[in-house]
């Protein structure tokens, strides 16, 4: 059961929301991870309960949720933002990231010797989807699939605690990436993941080359922390409500 692989992608649960604020949660949280919604933009209230059809109450509790996750600063008076990293913030979510996954690379090359062939079908599976979207250039795609390639290999190693802290530093580095990408670049490269999945499914007899998921998953969160370029830019001005537009329809 413990590293049992499943169907749907990797979600955070909804920790015993309401519906309504679970769907509103998860909808901005979208919007913030593939970047439609830039660090710095504020969040009207008045705007998002327009958008979503819910009262100003209910999406004050949302924007509280989101600021506990740390993807929304709540400034006294003026209101709620997509949270913005400073390059020292940025620095330590990837440093987190590395302690954490370090951790579950370490779980995996353990545990699951040779990957069970459910798991790596799963994570095949995954790749490919991840290679389709590279191929049609669609960029908001590969964000969302290689945040979950990095959950995916959290859940298989069965470990909830890390995967959900993992979840939350996914969350800001994709944050950091927007704050701070030197051009239109995505986090993840399909590349680095096929390369990943390789040395699980085939990390070759001798035991000295158990160390060698670790090694290219540090390589690979290296690679992205160096594509940041910590000069500061100005904030664009984004429309909330044609962000979100066809976004509450079904
Ligand atoms: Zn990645």
């Amino acid at each position: 059961m413990k590293t049992a692989p499943t169907a749907a992608p990797p979600r955070r649960a909804s920790r015993g929301r309401s519906g309504a604020e679970a769907r509103i949660v998860q909808s901005i949280g979208e919007a913030i991870a593939d970047r439609r919604l830039p660090p710095g933009t504020k969040l009207a209230e008045e705007s998002l309960a327009q958008v979503f059809g819910v009262s100003r109450e209910r999406v004050r509790k949302v924007l509280l949720l989101l600021a506990q996750r740390r993807v929304v600063t709540l400034i006294p008076n003026r209101g709620a933002f997509v949270a913005k990293p400073t390059a020292r913030e940025a620095r330590e979510v990837f440093e987190a990231r590395r302690v954490i996954e370090r951790a579950i690379m370490e779980t995996l090359d353990r545990l699951a010797r040779p990957l069970p062939p459910g798991v790596l079908a799963r994570l095949n599976e995954h790749r490919a989807r991840e290679e389709a979207a590279e191929a049609a250039g669609d960029r908001k795609a590969l964000i969302r699939l290689s945040g979950q390639f990095h959950l995916l290999l959290a859940e298989f190693a069965g470990n909830a605690t890390l995967a959900g802290i993992l979840g939350d530093l996914i969350d800001r580095s994709g944050l950091a990436i927007a704050a701070f990408e030197r051009r239109s670049s995505h986090s993840c490269s399909a590349e680095d993941h096929r390369r990943l999945i390789d040395a699980l499914a085939d990390p070759g007899p001798d035991r000295n080359r158990a160390g060698e998921a670790v090694r290219l998953m540090m390589e690979h969160l290296d690679t992205i922390e160096r594509q940041l370029d910590l000069e500061a830019k100005p904030e664009p001005l984004i429309d909330l409500k044609s962000v979100f537009a066809g976004a509450d329809g079904e």
